[in-house]
């Protein structure tokens, strides 16, 4: 197969980058077209990178390691959330089981203090959530949320125990949260920052 591989050099490469803690995705691609090699962010907040068919992938790889100031600046401006780093096999019933017992323990925990009946705890896989709850008291939680740093779990998990209490998001609401988590709107504007993907 090694003339073939000569033949039809890798022309497509994708992978992820860290850069300061973030986990960056990023596609490099040759260009016959193309002259130099340049990088753009794109809309769906993936660092496209292209290169003449001369150039090896390495090279791209090494170019994105060797600018990583331009990509976080160019990042920030364009106001992109940061993204929490998940593993590449997610999502797989190991990462429910995982998240399951962290919500349980978190459930016992701080509905010690409030004492809130609930119907059933549900992990799901959620695209843009971190937790539900629901009008007859089923509370879902986003299997993601065991990436997060424990302060933000415990805001989510308090969140949601709360709506138990108040479905909307009233001065009653925030006014319970609050009683376990005193920096609560401040936890929510951090979680805010994160993008679930
Ligand atoms: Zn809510």
């Amino acid at each position: 197969m090694s003339w073939l591989r000569r033949l039809l050099p890798f022309s497509k490469h994708e992978g992820m980058i860290d850069i300061e803690g973030r986990s960056v995705c990023y596609v490099i691609k040759k260009n016959s077209q193309s002259r130099r090699i340049r990088a753009a962010i794109s809309s769906d907040e993936i660092i496209r990178v292209t290169m003449p068919t001369s150039m090896k992938i390495e090279e791209g790889i090494f170019f994105l390691q060797k600018n990583q100031e331009w990509v976080l600046r160019a990042f920030n401006q364009q106001n992109i959330r940061p993204h929490i780093a998940l593993p590449l096999d997610a999502p797989s019933r190991k990462y429910h089981r995982i998240a399951r017992k962290i919500v349980l323990k978190k459930i016992l925990q701080f509905n010690d203090f409030y004492h809130f009946p609930y119907a059933s705890v549900r992990i799901k896989d959620m695209r843009t959530r971190w937790g539900s709850c629901s009008k007859i008291g089923n509370l879902n939680f986003n299997y993601k949320l065991q990436f997060l740093p424990l302060h933000l779990v415990d805001y989510i998990v308090v969140h949601e125990l709360c709506h138990l209490q108040e479905l909307n998001h009233g001065k009653e609401f925030w006014h319970l949260v609050s009683q376990c988590i005193p920096d609560g709107t401040a936890r929510r504007k951090e979680l805010r920052e994160i993008n679930v993907r």
